[in-house]
């Protein structure tokens, strides 16, 4: 696939596999199913599965899925459809829920090397005497237990005796390290509750900072790549690795975590999104899950290839959202069909043009792209025009349709504004223009210049459809300018980020399928709605408009 240029991970894997160290590298993408995947797993994904494969090495897709009361199978489902939708598939397919027993016998082992031990203080004594960044933690009066009475409880939380929350066990280190992190971490805690997986087998589960390294052990993984914020943890899961005496060592490696600008990206906000109604689902074209960019018409080419200009560091500074704007445009420029679609019509009557007469017109589908070949469409007397390509009163340099005034219709004739309708309010309804037959496109004519081109639909045979258009979904840039003093992100979401128009598309549009993509003249580009779209209606998703600032 996609090959990534040099990073610091990949010289990283050609280290160790020139040494010797591994002959072989393995890599996992662990997302936990507690929500849908967003742009941010596309560069995990991209960076485990891309460079696994470029080593021809393999990745597991893992769930993660250690605590039951916010996961789903759900997520589970949609997680899968989205890294095959983005192009990779995985080796193997594990759940970390899979290895509870093996980490139960992993924990048992730690008590019995005196690493580890029952501790009865609350979550919030457990907090207060962890100690800060500046002053030393403080011990737990339950942490020198002997190893039976911690093998005892610890076997009775795992029967549940106890309530949630009553005992935890935790991993005996140091409490004045440096490294908050190894101040004694919980690594098991009490939940009473049903997982998607286990069912009620467990009412004990693992916390990640435990669970996370076994599962990698387990599954031989040799680099366990993350974001940045787990590079505290990497002292622990080392400890754990090594503690647990896992026969495999793997290697975890941090990177920048990606952000974009004008959007949220942690699941739990997502989530918020959805809960609270501000989007109509995980999907929505707004959001930016996987499921939502394919459904507004992105294409896995284009996220791969934005994912991989933006590379692998060390930094997650906000990358600007027109950036997957342009990769989006840049690979649909060629592929997608070129088409005329009115988003917002006006009726033009052609009085020179014979009553009852249908022409059909021959139009190029994609005029970058020859081989695309060509469409027909009809035209005839009466047609619709974008409204906006009218102005009564127009200011200078505006060179569409005005009084007077003659303009190209695409692929078709000259026409020219003679008369204006209006309803009882002053409205424009509808423009009465006549033809010039000399002026037909394609015939070579050279006889007078215009200088605008409109386009435009054949009213008798338009095919009505539903136009969605989107505007960023939150106003402000970054997460950082979303959590100004007194404000959270949901009173920064774009109260207009959605509008939708009903128009007319060219007949040959009919046949259109869900994410069948084409570019409107003018307007930019769009997607058939898969769950909108009905066999009466269809309904498209604008991806892109045309034109962009954005320069790489
Ligand atoms: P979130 O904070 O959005 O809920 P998460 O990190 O909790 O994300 P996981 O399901 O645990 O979500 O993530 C699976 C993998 O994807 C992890 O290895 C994680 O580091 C990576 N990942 C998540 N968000 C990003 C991001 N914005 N950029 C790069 N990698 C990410
Ligand atoms: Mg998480």
């Amino acid at each position: 696939m996609d090959n990534h240029t040099s990073n610091f991970i990949k010289d990283r894997m050609i280290k160790d596999l020139e040494s010797g160290k591994h002959d072989k590298i393995i890599t996992r993408f662990p997302p936990e199913p507690n929500g849908y995947l967003h742009i941010g797993h596309a560069k995990s994904i991209i960076i485990n599965f891309g460079l696994a494969d470029e080593f021809n090495g393999t990745t597991n897709l893992r769930f993660d899925d250690t605590n039951p009361l916010k996961e789903d199978v759900e997520y589970v489902n949609s997680i899968k459809e989205d890294v095959k939708w983005l192009g990779f598939e995985w080796d193997n397919l594990y759940f970390a829920s899979d290895y509870f027993e093996e980490m139960y016998s992993r924990a048992v082992l730690l008590i019995e090397k005196g690493l580890a031990y029952v501790d009865d203080l609350t979550a919030d004594e457990i907090r207060e005497y962890r100690g800060t960044l500046t002053s030393s933690g403080k011990n737990s009066p339950y942490r020198e237990r002997s190893i039976e009475e911690n093998l005892d409880l610890f076997s009775r939380m795992r029967k549940g005796e106890f309530g949630n929350g009553e005992k935890v066990l935790r991993a005996k280190i140091d409490m004045s390290s440096p490294n908050i992190n190894l101040r004694d971490p919980v690594i098991y805690r009490i939940s009473h509750a049903s997982h998607h997986n286990t069912g009620d087998k467990w009412c004990i589960y693992p916390m990640y900072a435990f669970a996370h390294p076994l599962e990698d052990a387990i599954e031989d993984v040799t680099h366990s790549i993350c974001t940045v914020e787990f590079e505290d943890q990497r002292p622990l899961y080392n400890w754990v690795v090594e503690k647990c005496e896992m026969a495999s060592q793997p290697q975890q490696i941090e990177f920048g975590r990606l952000n974009v600008t004008n959007t949220v990206m942690s699941k739990r906000k997502l989530k918020q999104l959805v809960d609270e109604g501000f989007v109509d689902g995980w999907d929505d074209p707004r959001m930016p899950t996987i499921s939502g960019m394919r459904r507004k018409g992105y294409t896995p080419e284009s996220i791969r290839n934005f994912v991989i200009e933006t590379g692998v560091s060390k930094g997650s500074g906000a990358v600007d959202s027109q950036m997957l704007e342009h990769y989006v445009r840049e690979d649909l420029k060629l592929k997608a069909p070129r088409t005329m679609g009115i988003i917002n019509p006006l009726k033009v009557v052609i009085t020179n043009y014979p009553e009852g007469q249908i022409e059909l017109l021959d139009a190029e589908i994609n005029t970058e792209n020859p081989e695309m070949g060509t469409r027909k469409i009809p035209f005839s007397r009466v047609i619709y025009i974008e409204k906006d390509d009218f102005m009564e009163d127009p200011p200078k340099k505006y060179f569409r349709l005005f009084p007077g005034n003659e303009v190209r219709l695409k692929n078709a004739y000259f026409i020219k504004c003679e008369e204006v309708v209006k309803d009882a309010n002053g409205e424009v309804v509808e423009l009465h223009c006549t033809y010039d037959p000399e002026t037909k496109s394609g015939t070579g004519f050279t006889g007078r210049k215009v200088k605008g081109t409109i386009h435009w639909v054949e009213a008798a045979h338009a095919v009505p459809a539903e136009f969605r258009l989107f505007e960023p979904l939150i106003l402000d840039k970054t997460e950082e300018e979303q959590e100004v003093e007194g404000k959270n992100f949901l009173d920064h979401v774009n109260p207009h980020s959605l509008e939708v128009l009903q128009g007319f598309v060219e007949p040959n549009m009919k046949e259109s399928r869900p994410q069948d993509k084409f570019q409107f003249f003018r307007h930019g580009y769009f997607s058939v709605d898969p769950k909108l779209t009905t066999i009466d209606k269809l309904v498209f998703n604008r991806v892109v408009s045309l034109k962009s600032s954005f320069k790489l």
